[in-house]
């Protein structure tokens, strides 16, 4: 779809104004039981199924804090490198809506689990610092099933399985200058989290909800302008041009001599829009209050440092040792590591074959290729890494060519077979030893003295047609640099 934004300024007057952007994430933990209460937090269960007193807020019940959710939304801190509050306090804020029974959502306000993070991104080759405000740990609200019903016309049902789902919510500093630095945020972010294994992250589960704060100013402004809260954002592609057609309209409102309203929009993907919800409440409208049914949460110096020893490599981490000891390029490494899978098959799969610039290439490429035309992800690979590994280990010996190592490949991935095995059975080896060749390029010097002639006299070209020959001779399994050097050789002579 091609985007609105366009339609409402012109590169020109865009350019005038500086974007500044600020991303609210919410991510559901990965506990099997929700926040407050032990009602399982499986997803896709039978509406109003997962729902006990607790987290139907009625009277009298009284909720217990998961210890799972804080281990988890620790680790989720530590790994934005945010300070752990050793103590930090829950608070209800206060609101009405049909998917919350309670009555509020049990928050933290004052004083949250963790702050004064960073994220570091890669931005045409630069690295820049996006501040994170804070983590904090909340819990969900139900959901509001507006369709899918006979009476849909009438009434809206409510589905409370989701009330009490373990939620952080990771707030950034207003750092973001453009929609390619919210996306690198949100992608390295989301990384982060799925290495962890805090989350699964996946958007369309609701699992990961991303709220984008957007003003413009004019270039060189000193003073923020006023914000719109963007929600609705289920994708990465979805909250790229959303913040780009809202940057554009807000530019295009003071153009005309307008104000922009602070306010809450709702992005429809559908029209590529974002459109007024409500005026932005505040605070206070929220009466907070600290929660009185939970005690202040206290996170020892021992209990955290276990956290962080139990964390595995991070995504950055991983990146800089794959360019340090395997001496690939920044962008490989990066590919590399988009998941922890990925990374784990090209490590076993470089390490067998002992050759990693070579299963980097191959990984990205021939692997991925197959992958990707059978929707496969890496898990599912017919072409376990050690296979790989073997199969290239066999190419840099000498004993297999770089394209017949493609036609074995294809039929691994095709087969599951060993390449060894698929060498063998169909003689594919390649010829490298230096006699055997000898003997073929003698036979075809001697079969074709015509050639030879036209070689001596000047005519190299010629060269390539005993090449040929000798391929001819072999199938193709003659290693080609032996070839020439042989050919060269007794030519020369
Ligand atoms: P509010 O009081 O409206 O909740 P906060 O200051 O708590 O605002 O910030 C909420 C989010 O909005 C944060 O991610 C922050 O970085 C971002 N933000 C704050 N001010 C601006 C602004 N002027 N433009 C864009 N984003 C902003
Ligand atoms: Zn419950
Ligand atoms: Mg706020």
């Amino acid at each position: 779809m091609a985007s609105r934004a366009d339609v409402l300024a012109s590169a020109e007057v865009l350019d005038k104004y500086e974007p500044v952007i600020g991303l609210e994430v919410h991510v559901q933990l990965a506990t099997r039981t929700k926040i407050f209460c032990g009602c399982p937090t499986s997803f896709g269960a039978p509406p109003n199924t997962n729902v006990c007193p607790v987290c139907l807020g009625l009277p009298g019940a009284l909720p217990v804090l998961n210890e799972r959710a804080v281990e988890l939304a620790a680790q989720a801190a530590l790994a934005l490198s945010c300070r752990v509050n050793a103590v930090s306090r829950l608070a209800r804020k206060n609101y009405f809506y049909p998917d919350l029974p309670k009555g509020y959502q049990i928050s933290q306000y004052e004083s949250p689990l963790a702050e004064h993070g960073f994220i570091d991104i890669r931005i045409n080759d630069a690295v820049k610092r996006i501040g994170v405000t804070r983590v904090h740990m909340e819990d969900d609200a139900g959901k509001s099933l507006h369709e899918g019903f006979r009476d849909s016309e009438r009434y809206t049902y409510v589905d409370l399985n989701r009330c009490g789902a373990p939620l952080i919510e990771i707030v950034s500093e207003p750092d973001m200058r453009s929609s390619e630095e919210a996306y690198a945020y949100l992608t390295e972010l989301k990384q982060r989290l799925q290495y962890l294994q805090v989350s699964t992250c996946d958007m369309e589960k609701g699992h990961l909800r991303c709220d984008a704060n957007v003003s413009v100013r004019l270039r060189g402004a000193e003073k923020f302008g006023a914000k719109a809260e963007v929600k609705n954002l289920n994708s990465f592609r979805f909250l790229r041009m959303a913040l780009d057609y809202e940057i554009a309209r807000q530019v295009a409102v003071i153009e005309d001599g307008g104000t922009v309203s602070q306010e809450t929009r709702l992005y429809d993907a559908q029209n590529n829009i974002t459109v007024g919800m409500r005026s932005k409440e505040h605070a206070h409208d929220y009466r907070y209050f600290p929660e009185p049914d939970l005690l202040p949460l206290q996170i020892g110096d021992c209990w955290l440092e276990g956290l962080r020893n139990a964390m595995p490599e991070l995504p950055g981490e991983k990146r800089a040792r794959f360019v340090q000891s395997y001496g690939l390029r920044e962008y490989d490494a990066e590919v590399l590591t988009q998941t922890q899978e990925l990374a784990a098959y090209f490590e076993k799969a470089a390490t067998v074959s002992r050759n990693p610039v070579e299963a980097s290439k191959w990984v990205q490429g021939d692997l991925m290729a197959l992958l990707n035309a059978q929707g496969k992800p890496i898990a599912e690979s017919p072409v376990a890494p050690e296979q790989l590994g073997e199969l290239l280990a066999l190419v840099s010996k000498g004993e297999l060519s770089g394209k017949m190592a493609k036609q074995v490949f294809a039929r691994m991935f095709a087969t599951g077979a060993a390449a060894r095995e698929i060498v063998e059975r169909e003689g594919m080896r390649q010829i490298s030893d230096a006699g055997e060749i000898e003997k073929i390029v003698d036979d075809v010097l001697a079969r074709n003295p015509k050639q030879v002639e036209q070689y001596r006299s000047g005519k190299t070209a010629v060269a390539a047609f005993f090449v040929g020959q000798v391929m001819k001779a072999t199938r193709g399994q003659a290693n080609p640099q032996a070839v020439n050097d042989l050919l060269k050789q007794k030519l020369g002579r």
